[in-house]
């Protein structure tokens, strides 16, 4: 019989009372010193020891200050020159935050952000062995671990190239050339840390590759097979993990030298398929990722024991593991107590998943009453919950025709202009108001009983009120209510459908010590009452002027939550859009004249590889599209997305078929209109952004002109719309108020200017 082991990596550094977001900003402020954090770090670092005290393998270098990649940036001496020599923490810090910081983005398709390493010179050398210390540090307390790394082709793909030859800085992906200069010189520094390790008695490193999952070429595969070679010839036997999608080549990475291979069989069935078709080479450890590592359903057992007993038919050595990192999951659902009946003894978040990897290993191992609990554990997640027949018949009687507006949106615009009577270059602003610290004082008092409903929702409508004035005064053209009465964009519509909970203390790292917790869709999703319509309809009632109703829209309500995969991502997403297509028709039918339907994660869903867009765009889209394709001709619709790299999704933003998109565009100074050249000119009404929100300064109405000018030497000045790059939750009133007065400064500079040159060619 085979020999099965068990192996969970990536277990959430958060710590079960949130110790390390405390840790880290008691840092930053001044209330805890370098030691105190130090110290807090190390009982960090112990405590996991205890949630992996049933695995066969326990992982270490897996507690970073602030992120992996960073600390992988810092291991081997790939800083940029700005921040000087580099002295510990202060410089690791400078790195992460303030105003040196490196570029955070998303990491791979998950809301997870990394921060970008910036290489400027293919010099690298081993400048802190985390991984060494680690080890030294559980050694200590006698516990002997698997360091972990992020691998080369890893670190590499998702590093920068920082080129200031020329004076001023660029920043590129790097060339095929790059990746072979620049691996080259980095593969002696892993091999020095391999070797420091093997010295020490380690016995197994295990390398993330989580890269290998994206599309790699040809050219780097050749590179990957020999940076491996060179690795695993210092004798200290690895493993490396690929997860969140298949491995782009299966049989590639089946061969690279190393002792055992990772496989997620939970992201898609590829892998599965390509084992099936290409065999395994039988001698390497089969590290199989079967338990979810991003979503909390608890997995159906006896399937899995099943699947176990397929793979050892391939391999000897068979590893369990989660599918990916546990770092996507909450802690625990143990001290969840106010999920719905019956909800949470179908959850697992990373505890429960490591108990899982436990369990299969004891009922494979034929221990009667892990066997049992197999069953039983099987049996409940098989019984359909929290179904809505009314729902699924709702689903099931969509039509082609319930997908798509008409008339085209050309039309529908010019009657839209007439009606709302806009000016040239309207400005208008994401949503969001500063949420001062009034705003969560009041939040905080209604949990905790101490104001009544009525109380609270008056204070909130004072400050909509305010927010209102404030718009009428600065002379925006189309108005928002502030979404003071949120406290997330997702988890506030979350709390008012049914289908989703929403968690007391299920936290996730979003980067840094910044938190979120994701709702949970655990059933069939629609909505008991309208929504939005009292604050909106309040705030319209103010003014004139047109308020945009505010909604989030059904991609992002899906992708920022977790859900259970028994329901296929397409009809939940359509679930959703249902409830929003009915919010849109209650909206209107109360007089708004403008809704805007925010989808910030709809590029972050798009799959790893290319061949896999078309189908996920193809549902995505619609879903958008059935929120508001029932809606009136006059109603005009607009979306809003940001932070996210557009120029590849365009033809498919197109197909959402709004009446207008606004975007982040201040950090590209516009550039970002460039990718507008190949759609139809004037074919989508786009404002792009030219405030930056996530930095105090102010814009000169002259920084604004600029943008604008760059936007109008691509788009039609009828399909320009000027607003912030996104909502301004974050900012403070005496920032938000000069910036949008010189944003509609600008704008209107901008008009007279256009306005003067159509009145003299209509003379000429
Ligand atoms: N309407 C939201 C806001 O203004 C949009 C937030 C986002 O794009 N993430 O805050
Ligand atoms: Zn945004």
């Amino acid at each position: 019989m085979s020999s099965v082991l068990t192996f969970a990596f990536g277990f959430p550094r958060l710590g079960e009372r949130r110790q390390y977001k405390t840790l880290l900003e008691g840092y930053w402020s001044g209330s805890v010193d370098e030691e105190g954090l130090l110290q807090g770090m190390a009982a960090l670092r112990e405590e996991r020891l205890r949630e992996y005290r049933s695995m066969d393998l326990i992982p270490s270098n897996e507690l970073s200050l602030y992120d992996p990649m960073l600390d992988t940036a810092v291991m081997v001496g790939a800083l940029p020159q700005r921040i000087g020599p580099y002295d510990g923490l202060s410089s690791y810090f400078a790195l992460a935050r303030g105003k040196q910081a490196l570029e955070l983005t998303k990491w791979f398709n998950t809301n997870y952000h990394y921060l970008v390493p910036e290489l400027e010179q293919p010099n690298f050398r081993l400048s802190q062995n985390f991984p060494l210390e680690d080890v030294r540090f559980y050694r200590q307390r006698g516990v002997e671990t698997v360091p972990t790394l992020i691998g080369p082709y890893t670190f590499l793909r998702l590093s920068k190239r920082s080129h200031s030859s020329d004076g001023t800085p660029r920043i590129t992906p790097l060339s095929d050339e790059e990746f072979h200069t620049f691996g080259s010189a980095l593969v002696p520094v892993y091999v020095e840390i391999l070797e420091s390790l093997r010295s020490e008695g380690v016995a197994l490193a295990v390398l993330h590759e989580p890269a290998l999952a994206l599309d790699v070429p040809n050219t780097h595969w050749e590179l990957v097979a020999q940076w491996y070679g060179e690795l695993s010839r210092r004798g200290l036997p690895l493993w490396v993990l690929c997860y969140y999608d298949s491995v782009s080549d299966f049989r590639r990475y089946c061969e690279l030298p190393v002792a055992g291979i990772g496989l997620d069989f939970v992201s898609n069935s590829e892998n599965w398929e390509a084992l099936q078709r290409f065999g395994f080479p039988r001698e390497k450890a089969l590290i199989a990722g079967i338990v979810n590592g991003r979503q909390v359903w608890r997995s159906d057992l006896e399937e899995l024991l099943r699947f176990v007993e397929s793979l050892t038919r391939f391999a000897d050595n068979v590893v369990l593991a989660p599918s990916c990192p546990l770092w996507h999951l909450p802690i625990t659902t143990t001290v969840e107590s106010r999920l719905p009946e019956g909800l949470r003894e179908r959850l697992a978040f990373a505890r429960e998943r490591i108990e899982e990897l436990w369990l299969l290993k004891a009922a494979w191992e034929g221990e009667p009453s892990a066997l049992q609990r197999v069953k039983e554990q099987s049996a409940l997640v098989r019984q359909p919950f929290a179904r809505n027949e009314q729902v699924r018949q709702r689903l099931a009687a969509l039509k082609e025709s319930d997908f798509h507006r008409s008339p085209p949106a050309a039309e529908r615009r010019a009657l839209q202009r007439k009606l709302l009577h806009l000016p040239v270059l309207p400005t208008t602003t994401i949503g969001s108001f500063p949420q001062t610290a009034e705003i969560r004082r009041l939040r905080a008092q209604y949990r905790r009983g101490e104001l009544s409903a009525e109380e609270y929702d008056a204070a909130i409508q004072q400050h909509i009120h305010h927010a209102i004035a404030i718009q009428e005064e600065l002379g925006l053209d189309v108005l928002v209510h502030g979404e003071f009465e949120r406290s997330d964009m997702v988890e506030y519509f979350a709390e008012r459908l049914e289908g989703f909970a929403t968690t007391e203390h299920g936290w996730v790292l979003s980067y840094g010590s910044r938190v979120y917790r994701p709702p949970i869709i655990y059933g069939d999703v629609w909505r008991p009452q309208p929504m939005t319509v009292r604050d909106i309809t309040y705030a319209q009632s103010l003014t004139r002027k047109p308020v945009k109703g505010m909604l989030t829209g059904p991609v992002t309500m899906l992708l920022w939550s977790y859900w259970c995969p028994d329901t296929p991502a397409e009809e939940l997403a359509y679930e959703i859009a249902l409830a929003l297509a009915d919010e849109v028709r209650d909206l209107e039918a109360a007089g708004i004249r403008i809704i805007q339907i925010d989808e910030p994660a709809f590029r972050e869903g798009a799959p790893l590889k290319r061949r896999h867009w078309d189908e996920y765009f193809r549902w995505a889209t619609r879903a958008f599209r059935l929120c508001h394709a029932r809606a009136r001709l006059e109603t005009q619709i607009h979306t809003h997305m940001c932070y996210s790299e557009f120029n590849d999704i365009l033809p498919y933003i197109a197909q959402l078929d709004f009446d207008v998109l606004s975007i982040e565009g201040s950090r590209s100074k516009g550039e970002i209109v460039d990718s507008f050249s190949q759609l139809p000119p004037g074919s989508l009404h786009v404002g792009v952004g030219v405030y930056d929100v996530h930095s105090p300064a102010v814009p000169s109405p002259e920084e604004v002109e600029a943008i604008l000018q760059r936007v109008l030497s691509v788009l039609p000045p009828e399909a320009v719309w000027v607003n912030p790059d996104c909502g301004l939750k974050t900012r403070k009133w005496d920032e938000v108020i000069p910036a949008l007065h010189n944003m509609v400064t600008a704008a209107r500079r901008v008009a007279q200017r256009l306005e003067y040159h159509t009145t003299q060619q209509d003379r000429s």
